[in-house]
This record gives C-alpha cells, structure tokens and sequence, in this order.
C-alpha cells in the first residue's frame, strides 16, 4: 500500500507564520494543473503496489475548481492502482468552503476535508494574517457536515497573547461541533517569515514555549474527557476517525509527493521537488524531474523511525527495531532509554517504548536522545 501527496502551491495571501512553499500570484494555475498531471505519468513506475491515501496540501488546494481537482484525479486513477476504498483528502479554507463550492467538491470522489480553521477568534486570526474570519471559520464547518462525514480541523495555540481562556474557548467551540478529527499545532517561528520579523521588531510578544506546553495539557485533558484518542502528538480523533494518510506516514509506508516542494519516499531513499512554481513547470514540461535524491542509511532510517514512533501511541517497537534495525541498534536503544524510564517520561509496555503523560509535550528531545549519532 503506499500514498500519494498532490502539492497545490497557491494561496491567496501569506499566513504570518508560514514557511511552506507557495505563490499568491495564481496565473499560472492551469499550467501547474496540467504539469502536476504530466508529472504523475513521468512517475508511474516508482509505485508499486494500490494507492490506499490520495492526499491534496499546500499551499491551499481549495482554490482550485472541482474541474481541476478531477483533471488530478482521473490522472492518478488512470496512471496507478487505487485500493478499494482510497481516503482522498482535500485541504481547504474556510474563506473557499461555499455552499457552492462544498457541494462541487462533494460530487468529486473527495471523502475527506481537512479545514484551516487555526482558530475560531478574530483578534488570533488577524494576528496570523489568515484570510477567513470567525464567522467564515465558523460557517464553513457547519456547510461541510451536511455533506462530508470525515472532516478534520487544524487548530494552532501558544499564539502570543492567547490566554489559557481563549485556548479553552477554542477547544470548546470545536468539540461542540462534534468534528471526528482535530489536528492542533503549537504556533512555530520559523526563520525569515514575517512572524519572525514581527517579533524581532518588538510588534509581536514572543512565543513562549511554557504557555504552548500548558495549552498541550489543556487540550489533552479536554480532548480525552471528550472522547477523543490523542493517537499522535499532534493529531486526536474520535474511535475509528484515525487519518489513514497520517498514520501510513507514521508507518513508514511509501509515498510519492508531486508538485512543486512535494517530498516522496520509496522506503530507501527521500527525494523532494523544486520549491520554485515557473521552473518546475518548464522541466516537466521538457519532460525531466525537477527533483533531488538522497539515499536513506540504516542509521538515517532508525532515528526517523524513533522520531516518528515516539510521537504516536503505538510508540517505539523493540521487536521492529530488532528486526529492522539489528543488534547494535536495538541495544542502543535499550541504554538510551534507561534515563528517561528512570525519570518517569518513557515507559515499556508489552513490547512498545512510549512517552508518559509527563513525558508527551518533551517526546522531540526525548528522541534526540535516543538518535545514532555516530557508527
Ligand atoms: S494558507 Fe496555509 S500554506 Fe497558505 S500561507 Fe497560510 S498557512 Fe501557509
């Protein structure tokens, strides 16, 4: 089983915080349409095996019409196996998610939305530079039940200035919603954008990583009397609402990732596209692959494997770790790992390493420490 990602690089303005690749300028929108298909041909072979996950991110793939979403899709259709019940994901934004529009998408074989919500408050989402409102936010959620089933909403907090109260709000307003999946993010500074600049300047208060911890504990104590599984840091989900794109990522399974800035992985090497729309469009227009590779080594796939597993409930496999990874790895681990059980952030259970509740906001510096280095 493997996955496909369809990287839809427009967006109609630049989300403060944002460093993913995109253009605002949407021109060249039926060239990229059409590269991205010629693309999925150029490579058909590097899938072997069903489609199980067809995935559109971005950027915003919601701006895009239903037309071009199912010029896309009949291109995967035509070019690979699809499994019998593919998920097919569409990222959307609630300023895009019109009755008009939700409704075109429903008649598409998207079964699944994943909404930009980060927050139902005005002040947090000005201050994120998002181009919906409250209302839109709002609005877009209660129009997208009446015809999609499995709908995931992203939601950000440790934004500066956001209270334990207003996160508490957010939550709430969520969960009334009864939404089967939620994605939650901790507001992240990354270089040169203009969150960065803004707080640089003095205009924006820092992020502080203390208050994005204790919006963590808020949220899992809220999800989990609410029902849902915190079945990844990031992600929770009502029973049986797990992503199947996600977990087969978490899983290590392959994906190939098309469009400008998309990311593949066969299970031994990494390749990623150029993040540059006009290039990407002439060389596969000239039939080559605007792509880089890198060969995974054993010790690169073991601390992705730990990075990854760490996060998720099912945790740290030892019996896989052996068999994958063999002896010097697997005991490694076994010495790596005894200072942490010690100080109550790990635990063994059956055959997994998982993180404690202690231990969950700290599982990407409890993985550091469990990394080969050096072999
Ligand atoms: S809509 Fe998404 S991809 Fe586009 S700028 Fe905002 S956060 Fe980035």
């Amino acid at each position: 089983m493997a996955g496909i990602y369809i990287h839809i690089p427009f967006c109609k303005q630049a989300c403060h915080y944002c460093d993913f690749h995109f253009s605002t300028s949407l021109k060249k929108r039926d060239k990229m349409v059409d590269a991205i298909c010629k693309e999925i041909v150029l490579r058909k072979c590097e899938i072997d095996g069903e489609i199980a996950t067809i995935y559109f991110g971005g950027g915003t793939p919601s701006l895009l019409t239903n037309v071009e979403v199912d010029k896309i899709l009949s291109t995967v259709y035509s070019t690979f196996q699809i499994s019998e019940n593919p998920e097919i994901t569409l990222e959307a934004n609630p300023d895009d998610l019109t009755k008009a529009k939700i409704l075109e998408f429903s008649n598409s074989a998207i079964n699944r939305l994943s909404i930009g919500v980060q927050s139902f408050f005005e002040h947090d989402l000005k201050l994120m530079n998002r181009a919906h409102n409250q209302t839109e936010a709002l609005e877009c959620i209660v129009l997208a039940k009446k015809h999609f089933e499995n709908i995931s909403i992203d939601l950000i907090y440790g934004i500066p200035e956001m209270s334990s109260e207003q996160w508490i709000a957010n939550i709430e307003k969520a969960l009334s919603l009864n939404i089967p999946h939620l994605s939650c993010y901790a507001l992240t500074v990354e270089p040169k954008t203009a969150l960065e600049q803004f707080i640089k300047k003095g205009i924006v208060p820092p992020v502080e990583d203390d208050v994005a911890q204790e919006h963590h504990a808020i949220l899992i104590e809220m999800t989990e009397a609410a029902g849902y599984d915190n079945y990844e840091f990031s992600n929770f989900c009502k029973p049986g609402w797990e992503s199947k794109n996600n977990t087969a990522y978490w899983q290590g399974k392959p994906y190939l990732g098309v469009g400008p800035s998309g990311h593949s992985y066969d299970g031994n090497q990494r390749s990623w596209n150029i993040s540059n729309n006009p290039i990407y469009i002439k060389k596969i227009n000239d039939g080559e692959l605007p792509l880089e590779r890198e060969v995974l080594s054993t010790r690169d796939k073991y601390n992705e494997y730990v990075m990854t597993r760490l996060r998720t409930t099912n945790g740290i496999s030892l019996k896989e770790i052996n068999e994958n990874f063999g002896l010097i790895f697997s005991e490694y681990l076994s010495k790596q790992m005894i200072q942490h059980i010690d100080s109550g952030l790990l635990c063994v259970k059956m055959d997994a390493i998982i993180v404690t509740k202690k231990g969950k906001f700290l599982s990407d510096g409890i993985a550091a420490d469990l990394f080969m280095i050096n072999i």
